[in-house]
């Protein structure tokens, strides 16, 4: 096969799907793979970077979408500025595309790939199971949310993260406060920790304390509601009384803290609301809160996505595409694991596909002018 790798569009954006060093596994001794010009400089891959590793670099987007049999993007499809045409139109008919792609919030997308019969996978909806760990971009995309959430709210504090003992006197270390301890959330606690803050953290779901306790972070002991965690591990949806009580919790917690960093989500729901507009009043001027559900409706009643706002003397922050940020390594991840699952959807030089395998099934959306995935399927009819 063909495998070429475009220039990502989306303003913003300065991942690349796939960097020089894994071509030769991309590649896999059958398969050519082909880089637009420029496709990895925002990440600091130049154009040579690729030819040594044995790529081709072409000088035209659509050169390449129309040479290649497989697209391995970062963003879903979206205008082309140069074209003034959807990115979905662009990959050749019956062709391969995978990358993330929000398929039920792009409906129009789904509908241009069935007519022109792509086979399109979402990075996403690949299924969080244990032989699928090396190609899950929800955790590795959110370990790099989690890690610069706490530098986004260090840059901003007033204060030091660490106590320092010193001839000009004691600093004593920030506190910072993680609420949800998932993959993001564990990843801000060990984060602020190395960097020698207090940390507090808490999630509902039972198995998580230990966790937070080995990262050397407090957890913070609330009544935990039954029967919390999804077979696949995740939270289910808390009922009005539980929330009311962790509200309340939290409330207790703010005005001793520096910081919090918010990471809560409920799969497939708004993130659950954590953080009223009478709570931040209750924390102390110069405080700082890195929403990382801006995205998702926020943790915090205050939070604009993609703005930093000062409300009541406290600094909220909503980024979004916080990956983005640090391109550099948010590509090597995102490459691992679109290359991992590229290997394992065509473990031969062919395109067959095995769809009794769940991978395969899980993240593959269209297929053969339908779309495949139950869930897209019932979203969008
Ligand atoms: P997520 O981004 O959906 O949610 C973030 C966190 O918010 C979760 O830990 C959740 O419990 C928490 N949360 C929900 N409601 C909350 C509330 N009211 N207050 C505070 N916190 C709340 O989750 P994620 O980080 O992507 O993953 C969560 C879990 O899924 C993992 O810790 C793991 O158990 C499982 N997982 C499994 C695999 C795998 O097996 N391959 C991979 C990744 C994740």
């Amino acid at each position: 096969m063909k495998i070429g790798i475009p220039r990502e569009i989306g303003p913003g954006e300065t991942r690349v799907a796939v960097i020089p060093s894994m071509i030769p596994s991309l590649k896999h001794g059958t398969h050519e793979v082909l880089v637009e010009t420029g496709a990895g400089i925002a990440a600091s891959f130049t154009d040579q970077d690729y030819l040594q590793a044995g790529a081709q670099i072409l000088p035209v987007a659509t050169s390449l979408y129309e040479s290649a049999d497989a697209i391995l993007k970062v963003q879903p499809p979206q205008i082309h500025p140069a074209f003034q045409k959807d990115e979905a139109e662009l990959v050749r008919e019956g062709s391969i595309y995978v990358g993330f792609l929000a398929p039920v919030a792009n409906p129009d997308v789904v509908k241009i790939f069935t007519r022109r019969r792509i086979t399109s996978f979402a990075m996403e909806y690949i299924p969080r199971i244990s032989r699928s760990q090396s190609m899950d971009v929800l955790s590795s995309m959110s370990t790099i949310m989690g890690y610069k959430a706490v530098l986004l709210a260090a840059n901003r504090l007033g204060k030091m993260l660490p106590l320092l003992m010193t001839a000009a006197g004691t600093v004593p270390p920030a506190t910072v406060l993680v609420l949800g301890a998932g993959v993001a959330g564990l990843q801000a606690i060990a984060t602020a920790r190395r960097l020698g803050a207090k940390v507090e953290a808490f999630d509902p779901r039972p198995a998580v304390q230990e966790q937070v306790k080995s990262l050397g972070a407090v957890f913070v002991e609330m009544e935990l509601p039954e029967n919390i965690e999804t077979a696949d591990g995740y939270a289910r949806e808390q009922s009005a009384e539980f929330i009311k009580k962790e509200m309340e919790a939290i409330a207790a917690r703010l005005p001793k803290v520096d910081a919090v960093i918010t990471t809560a989500q409920v799969f497939g729901k708004r993130a659950p609301l954590l953080i009223s507009e009478e709570m931040v009043k209750l924390m102390r001027p110069g405080s700082v809160i890195v929403d990382l559900a801006a995205e998702q409706g926020g943790n915090c009643a205050l939070t604009k996505p993609g703005e930093t706002v000062e409300e009541y003397g406290v600094s909220i922050i909503g980024p979004i595409n916080l990956p983005a940020t640090i391109p550099v390594d948010a590509s090597r991840m995102y490459s691992k694991n679109i290359t991992t699952l590229f290997r394992h959807l065509f473990p031969k030089p062919d395109a067959s596909l095995d769809f009794n395998d769940e991978i395969v099934r899980g993240c593959c959306i269209t297929h053969a002018g339908e779309i495949t995935n139950d869930i897209v399927k019932k979203s969008l009819g």
